[in-house]
């Protein structure tokens, strides 16, 4: 069926996350080569969203590598160039994120990558990485490209296109004949998606990896807090920058997206906001260089924002304890 003016707006959030990152990236707070391919034009953000990003592109690339290095420890044999070695990390509404070209590049690919959003943005996508070498020689070599440009198939990295309220209909099968293995360790990541889904539907995500995979670990970075002032002012700027955006849902505390976990049959659960992992999780010496790049001088105002997103890293029992949320 065709997009209501609601899809169109969540589908324009990606490009809001895409221009924040380029605006980090370009300053020197984080190292994405590849982003500004995806926007344009680009735009400055003020320090202390650019500092935001920081702590989110941090926490993300953390658990990311530490899945691909534990897999390249427990494997033997070196993998052949296209053939997929062990593990998988799936994407859920991963707009432009550019982590798939980011572990290649440093040569800590996983087996397979999938990344699902809708095809308006996996189109785009799509077209963006093929128009860009940098890009397209990051894909696998027998990369195709399939359903009008919407979706690549290839043997270790899939862009598929669908929507994930439908996830067990339209996604799973989807992921299946992309070659998903249930029997896999697998990292599904969420940034920033889960605030668009009624909670139904991420639930039902959630309940079929729980049920599907045996070896599964999430990681989500969503909003909390919706309720204080602060964060009643958030939702209103997302709703500002998007008029049509009506029914966010982000959790009312850090204990409550966590403990969503543990309720649903997942071994464990812990919860970080970002305040607190800007000051656990950071080193002195990067802490330093991040002061070197731009003043910050809006703390308090930094804090608060922080304060209202939050990674929450889940696994099940059998997935290999990654201890990403908790260096503390
Ligand atoms: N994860 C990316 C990042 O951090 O850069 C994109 C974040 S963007 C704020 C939210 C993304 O979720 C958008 O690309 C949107 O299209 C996608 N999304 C939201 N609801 C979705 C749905 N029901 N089905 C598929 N994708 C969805």
């Amino acid at each position: 069926g065709g997009a209501s003016n609601a899809d169109h707006a969540v589908q324009g959030t990606s490009n809001d996350a895409a221009v924040s990152r380029e605006s980090a990236a370009r300053l020197g707070y984080i190292e994405d080569p590849f982003i500004g391919y995806f926007v344009r034009p680009p735009q400055r953000r003020a320090p202390l969203i650019n500092r935001g990003t920081f702590c989110r592109f941090h926490g993300v690339q953390n658990a990311m590598c530490q899945f691909a290095q534990a897999l390249n420890a427990t494997s033997s044999a070196p993998s052949l160039p296209d053939a997929a070695g062990p593990g998988q990390i799936v994407v859920l509404g991963a707009g432009f994120d550019t982590s798939y070209f980011i572990l290649e590049r440093e040569g800590l690919g996983v087996g397979r990558f999938f990344e699902i959003d809708f095809a308006e943005i996996t189109a785009k996508k799509a077209a963006t990485i093929y128009r860009h070498q940098p890009l397209k020689s990051l894909l696998p070599k027998d990369t195709k490209v399939a359903l009008g440009g919407s979706e690549l198939h290839s043997s270790r990295y899939s862009l598929i296109s669908g929507d994930l309220r439908e996830f067990r209909s339209q996604i799973v099968p989807k992921l299946v004949e992309n070659g998903f293995d249930c029997s896999q360790p697998t990292l599904f990541l969420s940034e920033c998606v889960l605030i668009y889904l009624d909670p139904q539907y991420s639930d039902e995500i959630i309940d079929w990896v729980t049920e599907a995979v045996a070896n599964a670990a999430i990681l989500t970075y969503e909003q909390i807090r919706p309720d204080d002032r602060f964060g009643q002012m958030m939702i209103e700027n997302l709703r500002a920058r998007q008029l049509e955006l009506r029914g966010l849902h982000a959790h009312p505390t850090l204990e409550s997206t966590s403990h969503r976990f543990l309720t649903r049959g997942w071994h464990a659960s812990t919860a970080i906001d970002l305040a607190d992992y800007h000051d656990r999780c950071i080193d002195d010496a990067e802490r330093a260089r991040l002061a070197s790049l731009e003043f910050l001088d809006e703390w308090e105002e930094f804090t608060l924002l922080a304060q209202h997103y939050a990674f929450t890293f889940a696994h099940s029992k059998d997935a290999e304890p990654f201890s990403m949320l908790n260096p503390l």
